[in-house]
């Protein structure tokens, strides 16, 4: 039996500022609402991030300025008493054909075994159209986030790109849309 409830979530954009490739640890900041929102959301669901780091692929920077600039965000959230249980990354390209870059659901998958979780009560968010691509390839609910790229690939939903569950302007006003949801 199935008996975790996970959120999946994106992590630049979503959980903290992309300024692009972001991966400097002075370069690091939380988005607003993010630890309140994470906060409501702990009692009922597990916390995994899924990322796409395309940036290591092309050289931009190293699996290990990837690996520091993370850990700075799972420490900074575990102060808060946030246990994320573990980050899925995907250093490749899009050209490189992998099966583990968002929208495909490798890293989903993986999760669901690992940790026992229930897919059709769970969520993903993000602030990019791969993001609730994944979540619906997956079997998932999906938060699109307007923050990071989000408000420059709005107009895709109208032109039927992606269809997400829920649309939030930030995160702790997603995890309020997520406990309202029946
Ligand atoms: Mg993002
Ligand atoms: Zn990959």
């Amino acid at each position: 039996m199935n008996e975790n409830k996970a959120i999946f979530l994106d992590r630049d954009g979503t959980l903290n500022k992309d300024s692009g490739y972001v991966h400097k640890t002075e370069d690091f900041e939380l988005l607003p609402g993010v630890i309140e929102g994470l906060k409501l959301l702990q009692d009922e669901f597990i916390f995994i991030i899924i990322t796409n780091q395309s940036g290591i692929g092309r050289g931009y920077y190293t699996i290990d300025d990837f690996l520091v600039f993370n850990s700075l965000l799972v420490t900074t959230l575990a102060k808060e008493g946030i246990e994320i249980k573990t980050t899925y990354f995907c250093p490749h390209l899009k050209e490189d054909g992998c099966d583990c870059r968002k929208p495909n659901t490798k890293y989903i998958k993986q999760a669901v075994s690992e940790f026992n979780i229930d897919i059709k009560k769970s969520w993903m968010m993000g602030d990019h159209p791969s993001d609730v691509n994944l979540g619906t390839n997956a079997g998932c609910n999906t938060v699109f986030m307007l923050t990071g790229h989000g408000m420059e690939h709005y107009h895709e939903i109208e032109e039927g790109k992606f269809k997400p569950t829920l649309i939030a302007e930030d995160f702790l006003t997603a995890a309020k849309k997520i406990k309202e949801f029946i």
